[in-house]
């Protein structure tokens, strides 16, 4: 297959297989680190696409699968390299988008300190492909889209949040490996931008869902629909009445797509407010999570029970992103409303679970 062990990819620097000649570039070749997870592995689908491109993905599998990409694997447009982004490697490439970092509060509070790192260096780690021999190597820098997110906004005092908005994170709570994480991370893009001329994409993306989210990883919408499947309570973190807007992962790729292929830096909110949604309709695309819990039943399994359990400190309260400006920027708006995108999570999380269909 594809995959390369870490080892053979560092340095000293070495032109990558796909690469035959430095004369001969005619295609756009594409990293996307932590492209074995959720939506990584979807922009995967998605740009491979295009005949025109040739994908790379980095990931050590610490929360993404090697199963999420086994279409590709052996494909020639394909490379998969399994690597830890905190250590330094060596390719060239035209754009990155960055994707990896543990996403989930189950597993970045697992080791925060660790993981605040792999956000925090991950632009160090970005040394190894922007500075030294490798900048003259190409003649040109690759593109970086950060995939950063709607926890930046904290526990938000404004509602829906615009990307003017400088958020309200609580800086030594136990989720502030990841909101400042990601804080500093974006602050690192853009010193970067300003010191070195890179060319950066900042997306902020808001609660996403759909198949292939890792079945366990603690997220409210994978947590409801696999309790729905395995007839369990749904477990409602108090009090419940907090809130969410959800956006289905294939108008998240459409997005980050737009953004990289752009004029505009951001930071651009990417996410559904759900906006489109008729007003007879009773469904809005900002949701509370005893609302979420009831779609779920009514739509997966409508004898399961719902059931409130303990929060965590700093749960944000409410979220909805305000789009105007990927709107107006880059001419996106998310088309799949919940109702539609739970069914298809649905049918991805029966064959993962072996729960057919009744
Ligand atoms: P995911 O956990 O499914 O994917 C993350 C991928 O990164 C995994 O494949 C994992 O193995 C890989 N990874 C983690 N640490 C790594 C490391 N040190 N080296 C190499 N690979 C590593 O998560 P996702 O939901 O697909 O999220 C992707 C990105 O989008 C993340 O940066 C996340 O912070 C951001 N984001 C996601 C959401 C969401 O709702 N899913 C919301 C906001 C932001
Ligand atoms: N949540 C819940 N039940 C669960 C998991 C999460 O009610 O089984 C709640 C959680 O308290 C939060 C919301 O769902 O208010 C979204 O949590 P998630 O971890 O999915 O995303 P984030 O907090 O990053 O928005």
């Amino acid at each position: 297959n594809g995959e390369k062990q870490s080892a053979a990819t560092k340095a000293p620097p070495a032109p990558s297989p796909l690469r035959t000649s430095k004369f001969c570039q005619p295609n756009m070749r594409i990293l996307i680190t932590g492209g074995a997870g959720f939506i990584g592995s979807h922009l995967v689908d998605r740009l491979m696409e295009n005949e025109k491109n040739e994908v790379i993905v980095v990931d050590n599998y610490f929360t993404g699968s090697k199963d999420n990409l086994r279409k590709w694997i052996s494909h020639p447009r394909f490379e998969l390299i399994r690597h830890d982004v905190t250590e330094p490697l060596l390719v060239e490439v035209d754009q990155i988008y960055h994707l990896a970092c543990p996403a989930s509060p189950i597993f970045y509070k697992h080791n925060p300190v660790k993981f605040l790192c792999i956000r925090f260096f991950k632009f160090e780690s970005g040394n190894g492909y922007i500075d030294g021999q490798i900048i003259e190597a190409q003649n040109a820098l690759p593109m970086i889209l950060l995939t950063s997110t709607s926890e930046v906004y904290g526990d938000p005092l404004i509602h829906p949040q615009p990307e003017t908005y400088w958020g309200n994170v609580n800086p030594i709570g136990v989720r502030s490996c990841y909101d400042e994480g990601k804080r500093v991370a974006e602050t690192l893009m853009f010193d970067y931008h300003r010191q070195h001329g890179i060319e950066i994409r900042v997306a902020r993306i808001f609660n996403t869902y759909g198949p292939r989210m890792n079945i366990d990883d603690g997220r409210v919408v994978s947590n409801f629909i696999a309790q729905a499947l395995r007839d369990e309570p749904l477990t409602v973190q108090a009090p419940g009445t907090q809130t969410r807007s959800f956006c289905y992962v294939s108008d998240m790729v459409d997005g980050l797509i737009r953004l990289m292929e752009g004029e505009h830096t951001g930071p651009i909110n990417l996410g559904n407010p759900g906006e489109f949604v008729e007003p007879s309709t009773p469904q809005t695309g900002e949701f509370t999570m005893l609302e979420l819990a009831e779609t779920v039943k009514e739509l997966i399994n409508p004898d399961v029970k719902i059931v409130t359990v303990e929060n965590t400190p700093d749960d944000p309260r409410q979220r909805k992103p305000d789009i105007t400006k990927a709107k107006e920027l880059l001419g996106w708006e998310p088309k799949i409303k919940l109702r539609e995108g739970l069914p298809l999570m649905e049918e991805d999380f029966r064959l993962r679970l072996g729960v057919p269909k009744k």
